[in-house]
C-alpha cells in the first residue's frame, strides 16, 4: 500500500521518533505549526477516525496513554497543549492514515475553525 505513514511507520523513510512501542510510533511532523508539534500513528494502517470501530478502538486508548506520556516528555504537560485529528476533506486531512497532532509549546489561537 502506499502510505506514507506506513512507510514511516514501517522505517522506510526517515523521521524524527519521539516515542515507540509495539503499536504505535510518534515523531516530529515535517512542517510544524508549533514549537512542539508531533504526530502520533497506529503502526497498522486505519485510514480516518471514520474506519474506528469495535474491533480496533482499543488502539485510540493506547494513543491517548502515549500522549499523556509524549507531553511529559516534551515538557507540555502543565502548560497545555492541543491534539487534533482532521477527517476527511472538509476536516482538511492529507494523509489517509490515521493520526493525532500534537500541538503546544506556545500559546494556541483560540479558533479551532
Ligand atoms: P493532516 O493534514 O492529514 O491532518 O496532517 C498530515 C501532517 O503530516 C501534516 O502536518 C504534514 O506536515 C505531515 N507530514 C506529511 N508528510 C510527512 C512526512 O513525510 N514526514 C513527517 N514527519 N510529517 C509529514
Amino acid at each position: 500500500m502506499d502510505c506514507i505513514f506506513c512507510k514511516i511507520a514501517n522505517k522506510e523513510i526517515p523521521s524524527q521518533v519521539v516515542f515507540e512501542n509495539k503499536n504505535i510510533l510518534a515523531f516530529k511532523d515535517l512542517n510544524p505549526q508549533a514549537p512542539v508539534h508531533i504526530l502520533v500513528i497506529p503502526k497498522n494502517h486505519i485510514p480516518s477516525i471514520n474506519e474506528i470501530n469495535s474491533k480496533n478502538s482499543s488502539i485510540v486508548a493506547e494513543i491517548f496513554q502515549a500522549i499523556n506520556q509524549i507531553v511529559e516528555q516534551e515538557n507540555i504537560k502543565e502548560s497545555g497543549y492541543r491534539v487534533i485529528s482532521n477527517c476527511g476533506e472538509d476536516g482538511c486531512q492529507s494523509v489517509q492514515h490515521l493520526h493525532f497532532h500534537i500541538l503546544g509549546g506556545k500559546k494556541l489561537s483560540e479558533t479551532l475553525s
